[in-house]
């Protein structure tokens, strides 16, 4: 047993053994299930398929993208990366990651969401970064924005505190005129913040800024 570790990993989500690079075994990983229902209009997840919704009149995301419900297997799974002592995953990330729908040539630059230094010294890796090594051959990642300060956890608050908390959190070096940038970041859970760092990008010049998480919320 003790030896076989040393070779191989135990599944995040059931305890059995997996690839000693992954996360999660493969039955654990074929039971994350696809977001099938979505806006036609602006994409965001829903739980039957719409020509609009209420995230449609948005002004600082202009179109979501979204593969996987955030539940079961695919929360034991980031629940993993957040707290593990080694970074392994990212192959099959890369291979979960729905790059297919997301067509990146239509983009100058990508970006994630920056995370402040004390929340990065928390968790020793954040699953965001594994999506950008997953998806770096795609396309070009610039650091695009700079948080002007910490914030609480938003996971410990409510949604209307979530968007009090995090206003204006974001900044940009400017120049960003008529850029096309597409955000990356795990998950998509009420968008509070994706909205602040868009709002920060249109601000500084961006024509256009979509959004791509490998997981969504479960929604409503
Ligand atoms: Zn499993
Ligand atoms: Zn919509």
């Amino acid at each position: 047993m003790l030896m076989a570790s040393v070779f191989q990993s135990l599944c995040a989500a059931c305890g059995g053994v997996c690839d000693f690079n992954d996360i999660l075994c493969e039955s654990c990983s074929a039971s994350i299930r696809k977001i099938d229902a979505r806006c036609t209009n602006c994409g965001h997840p829903l739980n039957i398929n719409a020509a609009f919704c209420g995230h449609c009149a948005d002004q600082q995301i202009d179109h979501y993208y979204a593969d996987y419900i955030f539940e079961g297997a695919a929360r034991k799974m980031i629940l993993e990366v957040k707290y593990a002592w080694r970074l392994r995953g990212v192959s099959q990330i890369g291979r979960l990651c729905g790059f297919f729908r997301v067509d990146f040539s239509l983009y100058d630059t990508a970006c994630v969401v920056p995370s402040h230094f004390l929340r990065n010294f928390v968790r020793y890796v954040h699953p965001v970064s594994l999506i950008k090594k997953a998806l770096a051959k795609n396309i070009k990642f610039e650091n695009l924005l700079r948080r002007t300060r910490n914030t609480e956890f938003q996971s410990k608050l409510s949604r209307r505190e979530r968007a009090r908390n995090i206003k204006g959190v974001f900044e940009t070096k400017g120049g960003l005129k008529g850029k096309k940038i597409i955000l990356i970041d795990d998950i998509i859970t009420t968008g509070s913040t994706l909205r602040e760092a868009a709002k920060a990008l249109k601000k500084a010049g961006a024509d256009r800024v979509d959004v791509y998480a490998l997981f969504a919320r479960r929604p409503a």
